[in-house]
This record gives C-alpha cells, sequence and structure tokens, in this order.
C-alpha cells in the first residue's frame, strides 16, 4: 500500500476514537453516534480504497455493497469533520475526496481535495491525491490542471500503478490540444504498460490511428487502422468504428487509384462497419455520401433515411439531402432539407453556405445574404474573407436591398477565453445544492456562475466543431462538397453528376419526432413551421421538368419575404460553385488546428456509434460530428446525469446512443467527460466576464536546485551506509536532485513589472577592432553575466579575420554539394508579425511543413529567390518611381488590414556539419575564434559530455531567404549558443530573457502550444501587454550572438544570408543550475533531454577541476543523490533475487536512454533477455522494464560502473583552490 492507504488507515483509526470520545461527551444522542461510526471491518475496507481504484469498483449489482460502504464513510467522515470545525487532520479531506471520487460526486471531492491541498504543505508527495484531483479535473475538462495533476503524479512516483490510465488520458487531452506529439508518445506509453487501465490496447491502438488520421498522415492511418483490423478478438464496436473511419477517409482522400475506386473502396468499408454495426446512423450518412458522389440517387436517399432513422435527425444528414435535392433540381425539397439542417444546428455553415446559393439562384439576394451572414458568423465557417466579398457584391448589385433591414440574429457567441476555476465550480455546485436558500446575491452570483459554465461547456463545443472543421472545405455539404478538397473543377463535376440524376419520386417521410422543434430565431425557420414543423416533413417530390422553376409563390408564402422573382435553378449553380470554390481553395489550414477528439475526451466514448462524431472525424472529413459540438443544449437532450454527456450531445438519445452510454459504464470510467447544466437558457446567458483563474494556483515550490544550506556533502561511506537501510522495492524516482522534490514549476513573472517604458531595452553590444579586444578576458565574463541575456559582438570576423567565405553558398556548393539540407516551407510574413494562413488574425503558432533536399538544389533556390527578387524590385521601380519605403507601410497596416495570402519560402535548416573530413577547412576556421566561443574547449562543457550531440557540440549551418525564421525556443538543456551570421544580408533577432520563460510558457498553453516542442512566434503585442522585455537587434555580417543560458529567442532572416551555429556550455553555477532545471523539467513533461546530465556530472567530478564552490555544491550534490539511487537499486535488485551482470563501458560510449519514456538512463541498464542475446542492447529504464515485465523475468541488468569506482570518483572530488581571481 502506498502512503496514502497508510494515512486512511490511521484517519479512519483516529475517527474511530474521536468518534467514541464524542459519543461519550453526548450520552443523550449516543444511539445517534452509534449507527454514525464504522466498524472494524468496514474500516478496513475502506482502508485499502483510494482514487487509484477509480474506473475499477463497481458500484452496482455485485458492488452495491462497496457504494453503501463508501457512502456512510463519507457520511461519517463529514459528520466528523462538522463536529471538530473542520479542525481535523488533513488527510481525512484526502480520503473523504477518495469516496467522494469513487462514488462519482465530482464536485464533493473536488472541494474536499481543495481543503487537503490548502492544508498539506507537502501535498505533491501524496500520488494518490494527486492522482485523484487529476480525474476530478479531466471530469470538468480542466485539461489545463488536469496534465498538471497527471505530469506530477508521474514525477514523484514514475512508477505509479496507474501511469497507464495516466498516459491514456494524457494522450487523449494532449490530442484534444492538437499537441499530437506529445499525444502520440503517452498513447505509446499507455500501450506498452501490461498493467490494466479503463479502454482496451485495441481501443488506445485505434486513437493512435486516429491521431495519424487528426495529422492527415493518412497512408500511416490507414495502415495502422487495417492492422486494428488483423487482430484477433477485435470487439465488435472497434470493428465498426475502424471500418468507418476507413471507409470515410477512402471517400475524401485520395488513397487508391480513380475516383470510381476509391468510392468503391470507401463503401466496401461502410457495408462492412454497417455489418459490424447496423445501428450506427452515422456510417448511414456516410454510405449516403458515397452513394451521392457517384450519382446513386436512389441508394443515397435510402442510405439518409436509414441514418435519420437510426440517429435521429442530424443536421449534416439534412444538409447532404439538401444537396441531393439540389442536384435534381428540386429546389423547393432541398430549401426544406436545409431548412431543418438549420434549425438542427444554428451554427451549420454549410447548410447557411447551401441555402444562401439556392436563395441566390432564385434572385433574392437579400435572403441570400442573410444565409450567408449566418455563414459567416458561425464559428465553423474560416472562409469568412471570401462570404464577405460574396456579400458585398451583393449588396452592391442588388438594388432591393434594404440597407435598414434587420437581419436575424443568430446567436453567435463571442468567443471568450472562458474556464472556470475549481474553486469557482466548487462555489458553484455549492450554490446550487443550496438553490432553495440563497439571499439575492447568493442568486445573483449562481445566475453568473452558471450561465459562465455554460459558456465555457459551448466553448469547449465550439473549439471542437471548429476542430473538427478544419475548414469551410470541410464543413460546406455545399453541392460541391463531394470534391474532396474541393479544388478545381468542381462545378463541372457538380454539373455531370447532376445531369445524371434520376429523378425519384418516392416521398421521403420522416417520423414526427425527427426534427425537434427549436425557438429558430432566423425568419428562415417559419419555413419548417408552417410546412411540417414538429408534424414531420413531407418531401413533395413532384418531378421537375422545367428548369425554370419558380420558387417564388412558395418561398414567400412561407416567409413572408417580399419576392424578388426567380432564378434559373440551375443556373445558380456555376457561379455559386465558383465562389464557393475559390473560398475553399484559400489557405486556411493551419490556423485552426484540427481538433479531432470531441471536447468530451471520455475515453469509452470514442468506441460507440456516437463517439465517432467526437472521434470518429479525421480531418479530411467534412460533416461528421458537428452537432455533437453544436448542440450544447437541445430540448430534449438534458444532461441530469453525469453519464448523459453522450446524449447531451444529440437530440433525445435513441438506440445507438444507448449503446453508448452502456459501453461507457462498461467501461466503468467516469461518465461524460461534459457535466452539462440543465439546458435552459443557456443561448442567453450573457456573461461575459473573464474568469481569472489559477485553481490550485501551485505555490512556487521547487528550487531544483538545492539552497547552499543544505548541501552537507558527506563522504560516500555515510552515504551508502545510510541508504542501506532505504526501501526494497526497488526504488524508482531517478530525481537527481532530493529523494522527493517537488515537481518543477516554470518561474511565475518577475516582481514587480517593468515599467512600460523598459520593455524595449538596448542590446549588450560590444564592438571589436583587433584580436587582442576578442580574446580580452572580460569579454567572456561579459557574455556569460546572467544580467546579459544576449550579447552582440560587432565585427568579430573582422578582427579575427575569420574567412567567412568558407560558409557562403558558392563554397558550401563547390564542397559538398549533396549535402542533405532540411528545408522548412514557411510563409513569408510580414516583418515580425505572425499571422494566421488567412491572414485575418495575429496567432503564436507557426507551424511549417519540413521536407529534405541537398545544398545544390537550395543554393539554387536562394539564388533564384534573389534574382526574383532583383527583377520585381526593377518593375517597381519602373511602375512607381517615388515608391519606396515599404517596410512602413507595412508596420503602420499591422492590425488594421487583412494580411495575406501570403507567399511561401523555403528556409534550409539545421545543415550538420559535424564531418571533420567533408567540412574540415571550415571546422579549422572556427579554431580562431577566443576560446570561450568555440565549439571544442577545456571549459565546455559540452566538451565534456564524451560524444557527439549533433547541433550542440558540434555546428550546424542554416542557409536562408528573407523571412526565414527560426520560431522560438530556449536552447537544449538551457545552454548557451553561439551564431555568427556569414551574410551577405542581415538577420533580426527578438530575445526575452530566461526569468520570463514562464510567461512565455502560459502564452503557450494558453495557445494550445507546446512550450518545448511546438514551433510559435511570439505575439510582441501579448509580451508588452505582460510587461515582458523583448530585446530586438539586428546581426549584421561577422557580428556574433552570443545567446546566454535559459535565454528565449526567435529569429527572422531580413536578406539572403547563411548562419553558423553550436551550443557552448560555459562552467558557471548558472549554467549548471539551469542545465539541471530544465532536465527535470523536460522529465515532467515528458521531452528528452539532449544533454545526459548525469552522465556529464560524473564526467565533470572526474575531468575538470572546480574552483566555484556554489558549482562545486551543485555537482558534488547531484553526485551524492546519484551514488545513492545507484545504491538503493542495487540493493533492492539483489534483494529480490535478481542478478546484475557486469557490462562496463567503452571509450566515448553514448550516455544511455530509456527506449521507451526516453529518461536517461544511469549505470544500471535493463536490457531484454532477446535483445541482450543478440547484443543490440536496447535500453529500458527500470519503469518502463516493469511495466512490461513486473518481476523483471523478460529483462537483464547490465552494470556499467562499479560502484568502488564511483564512490572513488565521488570522494575525490574535491573544491579546487581558485587559481585566478577571475570567478
Ligand atoms: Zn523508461
Amino acid at each position: 500500500m502506498k502512503s496514502c492507504g497508510v494515512s486512511l488507515t490511521t484517519a479512519a483509526v483516529a475517527f474511530g476514537d474521536e468518534a467514541k470520545k464524542m459519543a461519550a461527551g453526548k450520552a443523550s444522542r449516543e444511539s445517534e453516534e452509534e449507527s454514525l461510526s464504522l466498524t472494524v471491518e468496514e474500516r478496513e475496507a475502506l482502508g485499502g480504497m483510494d482514487s487509484r481504484l477509480f474506473g475499477f469498483v463497481r458500484l452496482h449489482e455485485d458492488g452495491a455493497r462497496t457504494k453503501t460502504l463508501l457512502g456512510k464513510a463519507v457520511h461519517c467522515y463529514e459528520s466528523l469533520i462538522l463536529k471538530a470545525e473542520g479542525k481535523v487532520d488533513s488527510d481525512f479531506f484526502c480520503q473523504l475526496g477518495h469516496f467522494n471520487l469513487l462514488l462519482e460526486d465530482y464536485s464533493k471531492a473536488l472541494s474536499a481535495y481543495q481543503r487537503y491541498y490548502s492544508l498539506q504543505a507537502d501535498y505533491w508527495k501524496n500520488a494518490s491525491f494527486l492522482y485523484g484531483l487529476g480525474l476530478v479535473y479531466f471530469y470538468y475538462n480542466a485539461f489545463h490542471w488536469a496534465i498538471k495533476a497527471f505530469q506530477d503524479v508521474l514525477y514523484v512516483d514514475p512508477s505509479f500503478c496507474r501511469a497507464k490510465e495516466i498516459h491514456l488520458r494524457l494522450g487523449l487531452m494532449f490530442k484534444v490540444n492538437t499537441d499530437y506529439k506529445s499525444s502520440l508518445k503517452h498513447f505509446q506509453l499507455a500501450l506498452i504498460d501490461c498493467n490494466p487501465c479503463t479502454l482496451s490496447s485495441a481501443e488506445i491502438q485505434f486513437h493512435i490511428a486516429h491521431l495519424y488520421e487528426t495529422q492527415r498522415k493518412y497512408h500511416s492511418a490507414k495502415e495502422a487502422y487495417e492492422q486494428l483490423l488483423q487482430m484477433e478478438n477485435l470487439p465488435a464496436q472497434v470493428k465498426a468504428t475502424v471500418l468507418q473511419q476507413l471507409g470515410w477517409m477512402h471517400h475524401n482522400m485520395d488513397l487508391v487509384g480513380d475516383n470510381a475506386t476509391k468510392e468503391s473502396f470507401a463503401i466496401q468499408y461502410l457495408q462492412k462497419s454497417l455489418e459490424a454495426d447496423p445501428n450506427s446512423g452515422q456510417s448511414w450518412y456516410f454510405l449516403g455520401r458515397c452513394y451521392s458522389s457517384i450519382g446513386k440517387v436512389q441508394d443515397a436517399f435510402i442510405s439518409y433515411r436509414q441514418s435519420i432513422d437510426k440517429s435521429e435527425a442530424s443536421a449534416d444528414t439534412w444538409c447532404s439531402i439538401g444537396v441531393l435535392y439540389q442536384q435534381q433540381n428540386q429546389p423547393m425539397d432541398a430549401l426544406q432539407a436545409y431548412i431543418c439542417a438549420v434549425q438542427l444546428d444554428h451554427g451549420h455553415a454549410a447548410a447557411w453556405m447551401d441555402l444562401g446559393t439556392l436563395y441566390e439562384s432564385c434572385n433574392q439576394p437579400q435572403d441570400a445574404i442573410k444565409c450567408y451572414l449566418n455563414a459567416a458568423r458561425s464559428k465553423r465557417c474560416s472562409n469568412t474573407s471570401t462570404l464577405a466579398a460574396r456579400i458585398k457584391f451583393l449588396q452592391n448589385g442588388s438594388d432591393s436591398w434594404n440597407g435598414g433591414q434587420s437581419l436575424s440574429h443568430h446567436p453567435v457567441q463571442q468567443v471568450y477565453s472562458l474556464c472556470l476555476t475549481p474553486q469557482k465550480l466548487q462555489h458553484l455546485e455549492q450554490l446550487r445544492a443550496n438553490r432553495d436558500n440563497l439571499n439575492p446575491a447568493q442568486k445573483h452570483q449562481l445566475e453568473q456562475l452558471e450561465s459562465q459554465f455554460v459558456l465555457m461547456q459551448q466553448m469547449r463545443h465550439k473549439e471542437v466543431a471548429r476542430g473538427l472543421h478544419k475548414s469551410q472545405s470541410s464543413c460546406l455539404s455545399g453541392p460541391n462538397e463531394e470534391q474532396p478538397l474541393f479544388s478545381t473543377g468542381s462545378a463541372q463535376y457538380h454539373q455531370a453528376t447532376s445531369t445524371g440524376i434520376k429523378k425519384s419520386n418516392e416521398h421521403l417521410t420522416l417520423p414526427s419526432n425527427s426534427v425537434p422543434q427549436r425557438d429558430a430565431d432566423s425568419h428562415l425557420s417559419s419555413h419548417t413551421a408552417t410546412s411540417g414543423g414538429q408534424q414531420g416533413i413531407i418531401f413533395t417530390k413532384e418531378s421537375k421538368s422545367s428548369k425554370n422553376r419558380s420558387l417564388v409563390p412558395e418561398t414567400s408564402r412561407h416567409t413572408g419575404d417580399t419576392s424578388n422573382g426567380c432564378a434559373d435553378v440551375k443556373g445558380l449553380t456555376n457561379h455559386v460553385h465558383q465562389l464557393i470554390a475559390d473560398a475553399v481553395s484559400s489557405p486556411n489550414h493551419g490556423d485552426s488546428p484540427d481538433l479531432l477528439i470531441a471536447d468530451n475526451p471520455q475515453l469509452s466514448a470514442l468506441l460507440i456509434g456516437k463517439a465517432n462524431d467526437n472521434v470518429g472525424t479525421g480531418t479530411c472529413d467534412k460533416v461528421n460530428s458537428i452537432h455533437v459540438a453544436v448542440h450544447t443544449k437541445t430540448d430534449h437532450s438534458v444532461a441530469s446525469s453525469p453519464s448523459s454527456a453522450i446524449s447531451t450531445a444529440t437530440p433525445s438519445p435513441k438506440s445507438t446512443e444507448q449503446t453508448s452510454i452502456n459501453s461507457v459504464t462498461s467501461l466503468n470510467s467516469p461518465h461524460g467527460g461534459l457535466h452539462t447544466v440543465n439546458g435552459e437558457g443557456l443561448e442567453n446567458s450573457q456573461s461575459s466576464t473573464k474568469v481569472d483563474l489559477p485553481l490550485v494556483s501551485h505555490r512556487s515550490t521547487s528550487q531544483i536546485i538545492p539552497s547552499m544550506s543544505v548541501s552537507i556533502c558527506p563522504s560516500s561511506t555515510e552515504v551508502l551506509k545510510a541508504c542501506r537501510n532505504l526501501g526494497k522495492n526497488g526504488l524508482s524516482s531517478s530525481c537527481i536532485l532530493l529523494d522527493k522534490c517537488p515537481p518543477p514549476r516554470p518561474p511565475t513573472s518577475p516582481y514587480p513589472p517593468l515599467p512600460k517604458d523598459k520593455l524595449n531595452p538596448p542590446t549588450p553590444s560590444i564592438y571589436l577592432e583587433n584580436k587582442r579586444d576578442a580574446f580580452f578576458p572580460p569579454l567572456h565574463q561579459f557574455c556569460t553575466n546572467p544580467k546579459n541575456p544576449v550579447t552582440v559582438i560587432r565585427g568579430l570576423a573582422g578582427a579575427l579575420k575569420l574567412d567567412l567565405g568558407l560558409f557562403s553558398t558558392k563554397t558550401l556548393v563547390e564542397a559538398n554539394n549533396e549535402h542533405i539540407v532540411e528545408v522548412r516551407t514557411q510563409l513569408l510574413q510580414p516583418a515580425d508579425e505572425n499571422w494566421d494562413p488567412t491572414g485575418t488574425k495575429k496567432i503564436w503558432r507557426c507551424e511549417s511543413n519540413r521536407s529534405h533536399t541537398t545544398i545544390a538544389k537550395y543554393a539554387q533556390y536562394q539564388a533564384s529567390s534573389f534574382q526574383e527578387s532583383l527583377r520585381e524590385e526593377n518593375e517597381k521601380r519602373t511602375q512607381h518611381k517615388d515608391h519606396s519605403d515599404n517596410e512602413s507601410t507595412s508596420s503602420e497596416n499591422s492590425g488594421r488590414r487583412r494580411k495575406g495570402p501570403f507567399k511561401t519560402i523555403k528556409f534550409g535548416t539545421n545543415i550538420d556539419l559535424s564531418d571533420n573530413k567533408k567540412w574540415k577547412l571550415q571546422l579549422h576556421e572556427l579554431t580562431k575564434l577566443p576560446a570561450f566561443a568555440r565549439v571544442v574547449s577545456a571549459g565546455n562543457l559540452l566538451s565534456h559530455v564524451g560524444h557527439t550531440i549533433l547541433g550542440m557540440n558540434t555546428v550546424q549551418l542554416y542557409m536562408k531567404v528573407p523571412g526565414s525564421r527560426t520560431p522560438g525556443h530556449q536552447e537544449n538543456n538551457n545552454f548557451c549558443s553561439v551564431n555568427i551570421n556569414i551574410g551577405p544580408g542581415d538577420c533580426e533577432w527578438f530575445v526575452v530573457p530566461e526569468d520570463y520563460w514562464g510567461v512565455l510558457n502560459d502564452f503557450c498553453e494558453k495557445n494550445n502550444l507546446n512550450f518545448l516542442m511546438s514551433s510559435w512566434w511570439p505575439n510582441l503585442e501579448d509580451l508588452y501587454e505582460a510587461n515582458v522585455p523583448v530585446y530586438r537587434f539586428i546581426q549584421r555580417p561577422g557580428d556574433l550572438v552570443w545567446i546566454n543560458a535559459g535565454t528565449v529567442h526567435w529569429v527572422q532572416a531580413v536578406g539572403w544570408c547563411n548562419n553558423i551555429a553550436w551550443n557552448v556550455g560555459p562552467l558557471t553555477a548558472c549554467q549548471y543550475k539551469l542545465a539541471v532545471e530544465r532536465y527535470e523539467w523536460n522529465k515532467l513533461k515528458s521531452v528528452k533531454s539532449p544533454v545526459p546530465m548525469v552522465h556529464l556530472s560524473w564526467n565533470m567530478a572526474r575531468n575538470i577541476k572546480v574552483s566555484d564552490p556554489k558549482l562545486f555544491e551543485m555537482i558534488k550534490y547531484c553526485l551524492l543523490k546519484i551514488l545513492k539511487q545507484c545504491q538503493t537499486l542495487r540493493e533492492a535488485l539483489v534483494a529480490a533475487g535478481k542478478e546484475i551482470i557486469w557490462h562496463g563501458r567503452t571509450n566515448d560510449e553514448p550516455a544511455h536512454y530509456c527506449s521507451i519514456c526516453e529518461v536517461e538512463v544511469f549505470n544500471l541498464l535493463f536490457v531484454t533477455n532477446e535483445s541482450n542475446t543478440q547484443k543490440t542492447y536496447i535500453v529500458h529504464c527500470q519503469d518502463c522494464a516493469r511495466k512490461t515485465s513486473r518481476s523483471l523475468e523478460n529483462f537483464v541488468v547490465l552494470e556499467q560502473y562499479k560502484m568502488e569506482d564511483l564512490i572513488q570518483v565521488y570522494d575525490q572530488f574535491t573544491l579546487a583552490l581558485s587559481l585566478s581571481s577571475s570567478s
């Protein structure tokens, strides 16, 4: 049992005593007390229960007794706490939190956990508390906090028994947050773990496959899905979902052959999916779409109808039905179908678009404009600009346009970055519980919180919806929807299909309950009301032979609008198509990341029919799942129970939902991630209050490096004697600093904030005139002084007579023209700004595609880009003689005018110059640099690693055209870096001091970016607002930029130029401290540390005389921790009878990393028997080894150092007398 189990027992015992005392004191109420106390057996049973059982206890049927017991325990604890006026041991609250969690009473669990948190300073040592807290946050969709809590668990206890569940949930949350790299890593970590968790490995594999699909890696996705189908005993639901994904992917993507082939594949997959799950409305819907796209109208209608029968009215289905009618020249029917669609989903951009085109075709521009406006307002509409142009065109062209006419407004909520703090959630729950006894102020508060909560939920939905429909192309169900990416030719395509359509005469009659009546605020909605309303809609399919069918009479009858005549229905489509096609082909991707999984990350949700809506819509798909995201409420689906998350997603649950709910329960995971409030009046809630959060505002704990007073440096014998008595279970944490150190936290913003006029500080610069200047010792000290985040050494190349020509493109081509170049394809952005690809708003995300080429080819590109610009320049000059200064105009316009579309450029990056044979002259030239800036030197920590870390202790080259961008980052493990501009053009640098990295990290999180892994370009306005100082300067050819330890920076090329760069680790306390801090932070974030700090620390102890006492103590302290860990682990293994095999080390053998989780593994390597026999030596850390083989029976343990050797190194590492006065 873990700590918490123990503490529970004591708490329970204490409680028993306490209760007895009280009972004795109040004899009159003795019997009552009696009934409130727990028996010994009950206490024992409860002793084993904490958050780790979540998802594994049954509370129904045979678990009813457990439920009763938990209920009783909660009751007892609560009454005791009440009597003691809250003055009880903090463990009581923790335990109460666990019990409530197991009972799925999340708000009470949260409240109890928060009491514990506030009382228990070292709460972070309690893994089951952190785990319980994470689960509660997860339930409330507070992913930001759930991620933190879960990461803390793994940090303080990497061998936590629910590590698998944590990885699974982290994977899901990162998927929702579009942090796909992290998501994949966690799914894989979950998959290798043979412990139980709430999803089967088939389901986890499904998520991985779907993750590929989400990232548009369709071939990998297809492969992964197909692999899943091979799996034995694949559950039917998973099978159905996999087949559905495959079908829909084939429909949308060119994965195989021509159009006919891919549609036939798609149809086959979908039919098989329906065999596995005949009740999936979604699959029927997809099937309809496939039939429709190959002109099988009859089959399409039948499928759509099945879809509606199976899954209730879906806006997508109705929209597609509308399309089908429109293609058949049945505009009235199309109209009705579209109206159904927008009634079901007011934000259905595609349906509004289609409706607009329909009206336009009937020469009713006002109505068309209204529809387009509604489409444009939809959060899922990403081509608003094209729409706006269209609207403008119509407005200008339409004489009858009445500007004063008021449009019907669809409630399109502002995007509030809403988030309720757990405190507020808890408060809300309390207020709700006491709804009847509130004073007016509290009532008001409740109302406000309710509306905030609702907005929060809605925003989540919308975010998801936006993600699901990454661009208009994906949500447009317009007539051209059938074209995969709507590029060209959709108009012709449409004509081709529509002429081939056979008219059907059947009546498609819908059951009366299939169209939930809503209060529609669009005038259009009145259509449905009159033409059928709840009574059911009958699609009259009169044969329409005439091309020029007048819509007017009917339309005006329904809407009461003045009609403007009729149109050639057929004729309409063309220009409309053009419009849509244009809209769609504009580069829209990128800014709205494809959120794939729904906001209900509910693991289980995913595999159920309905869950497809959440999950199953790859980026490729167009329509599915819209309704999930949008129907935060409907008249029917009021989420009264937590498990109704799924039913909230769709109006009036039917069979499919039923199954889905069942499977949720069967997975026994916390039901619905969406805790939905009763649906009434949501849309009217106006609260736009921005909630200021930090919930459990984590204390600024973690001085990772112990303060100097801590550092007693005992001799190794004492240490080892002490640790002989430590735990036997195979100590797992490899935190190199303290036995248990608190999880690292980013620094909060420095206080007091800098005044605004200090936010553009001058950049520390040094001008060199000659070689002596360059070798003047204070230069080194200036650069490494922590007060200077960056130093520009001007004129360095000249002073040292460096031959920069060796790095010119011409020389590089001559030297190694076939050498490989990594290429980043980027958008040419206005100077120092970063816009979304459509140029609508400034964003932080700046993802770029990666590819590879050769130096010769990039050189060609670089040269031709230069020539082209010369030509353009000349043309401009001849056209407008006086037009010159476009730099100033571009900045003047910033923020006002729309940007874009942006030209794409290619940036040749990370070119590896490590090979001494290939780059002999170049590398030799760099030895002319002063020692502190050299690639290799005795004073450079990276020269003591003993092996190559590409790009860090070797040189990298960058080949640039104007606008090439290196996104924001700190160097690996916070090392210093050296960068020399070769020229001929300049580079512009942006630099933020190290102590602000926490602020930038926050900005990244707010923008759904991973500070460590994603590509981001800070918005300077955001930084200014947040009082973050930014150094900004131009690096000219021959200038060396020294980036100090931990400095955040980002760079863009002003002209055509090459740069060379590498890292340096000065032997300073500051550098070592920051490197170790980042090492720990990386561990918390599951990111690999390129610098193996443990390995390096031992090498330093062996090779370096350290005279700085601060640095010395830090190194010594780290060595001590590692020594202790080695010893403890070793003894535990031996005690468990595990043989340790001597393996030793070769010279220059690189440090080892776990092949699974990528933490550094030092000294004791866990290698599978198989890998050992094959001598491939694939290394695992102990925790990962135990995940696949609990008692390590499949592993051998290889030892690389003798304990005596390590002990000797430790003891012999002493503070050297300072020889120079410099430090
Ligand atoms: Zn590992």
